[in-house]
């Protein structure tokens, strides 16, 4: 420090009142059990982000000092309270004190020793949530998008989707769930990877051939994005399981490949009041919509009834263009997404349909069933058990309705 330094550094001690940090401490929690009407006291850190980023103290207001002048009106518009001031190490809040004064701030405080010595006693501090470097740089592309943004992306980084099944659609949402950093993904899927599987579904690849698909999809997510957390579920859902596996879940990304699955599902979502994003393919066919329970219809009031299974084709036998489930599996992942950030207008109640051949898309309005078997869950949950028995076998089911031409989706 040179000697034009020090005397600014001494005049600014002269003029500002300095606090320890324990007296600091004790104001505050005299402040705090005093109550919310005689709140005299605001602590304000003038430190610059990266250091805020590192911990505060509770209560404090941020105000870098190199905005001190343009933002503490706004943050304390109230020039007669007490305002203390901390920085690192005690030397800027000096300076940012004498500043005050000057703006005509009555009672200002700098606290001595800083944050450093605030840490140092073993005071209390709290840690605020921010995205790392590292994280910063991946999700740059959301953060420039102001409905993400960082608290976007930290909520994506929360957020827990399961995905039903790790095959055509789940392969291509999961895939791009993990590339947006949704922290937590769950996979449920029994089967193993089948060669004619690589056609569309693109979480796998050819060395993996005869690996649980759960497996090789955490491989393929993993390496992808260290970020995401993948659990797997390599058993199939059924009444024993599904209220368990989807407990710990925000949304779920339905793939399945048959009606028992998808009722089960159905019910078990609506009881532990779950969004299940739901898609089919079908040749060149897809649809997809979004069940959010008791706001929009649910698969019940769409198909009452399981067809019967003579007049089910498998899936299996019906084929489908490989790129198919590509579009209407990110169309789920885009779905998920807004559900997750509570952006946007979700498919509740509204089916999309996408004809490849024709390259239309069309969209049906769904209504809620006032008969819906659903609308009462104990008999539900019954009825459920009832399908299951006689659907046991059946698999990839097609069942189109003149309404709405319903199809399967190919895993
Ligand atoms: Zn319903």
């Amino acid at each position: 420090m040179g000697e034009a330094s020090r005397e600014i550094m001494r005049q600014a001690r002269r003029q500002v009142p300095e606090w320890s940090t324990v007296k600091v401490h004790e104001s505050l929690a005299h402040q705090h059990e005093a109550g919310p009407e005689h709140q005299d006291i605001v602590l304000v850190d003038v430190r610059e982000k990266h250091e805020w980023n590192e911990g505060y103290i509770p209560g404090a207001l941020h105000v870098p000092r190199g905005y001190l002048e343009l933002q503490i009106e706004e943050a304390v518009p109230d020039k007669t309270k007490t305002v203390v001031l901390y920085c690192a190490g005690g030397i800027r809040s000096l300076m940012a004190g004498t500043t005050l004064q000057q703006m005509g701030y009555k009672e200002v405080i700098s606290m001595a020793g800083g944050f450093g010595a605030w840490k140092g006693k073993g005071l209390p501090f709290v840690q605020p949530r921010t995205l790392s470097e590292a994280q910063a740089k991946r999700y740059s592309r959301h953060l420039l998008v102001p409905e993400v943004g960082e608290e976007g992306q930290l909520k994506l980084l929360d957020a827990h989707v399961l995905l039903i099944g790790a095959g055509g659609l789940g392969s291509p949402a999961g895939y791009y769930l993990a590339a947006a950093g949704v922290g937590t993904i769950g996979i449920i899927d029994a089967d193993v990877v089948d060669e004619s599987n690589l056609q569309r579904q693109i979480l796998h690849n050819t060395k993996r051939i005869g690996q649980y698909k759960a497996e090789s999809a955490r491989e393929t997510i993993e390496a992808l994005n260290p970020d995401v957390k993948v659990i797997t579920h390599i058993e199939r859902l059924d009444e024993t399981n599904v209220a368990r596996i989807i407990a710990d879940y925000d949304v779920i990304v339905d793939g399945t490949d048959n009606f028992p699955t998808r009722y089960l599902l159905n019910d078990a979502a609506l009881m532990a009041n779950k969004p299940v994003v739901h898609g089919s393919v079908f040749r060149f066919e897809g649809q997809l919509t979004v069940f959010k329970p008791y706001e929009g219809p649910c698969y019940r009031c769409l198909y009452p009834e399981p067809p019967p299974i003579a007049l089910a084709p498998s899936c299996a036998e019906a084929g489908v263009l490989g790129v198919l489930p590509g579009i209407i599996g990110l169309l789920q992942a885009t779905e998920t997404v807004k559900l997750v950030l509570g952006i946007g207008d979700p498919l509740v109640g509204r089916l999309m349909t996408y004809d490849a051949l024709a390259g239309e898309f069309n969209e049906l309005r769904l209504f809620r069933d006032p008969k819906c078997p659903a609308t009462n869950i104990c008999r539900c949950l019954r009825y459920t058990r009832l399908i299951n028995a006689e659907m046991r076998g059946a698999t990839c089911a097609t069942y189109a309705t003149s309404a709405t031409n319903a199809t399967c989706s190919a895993s």
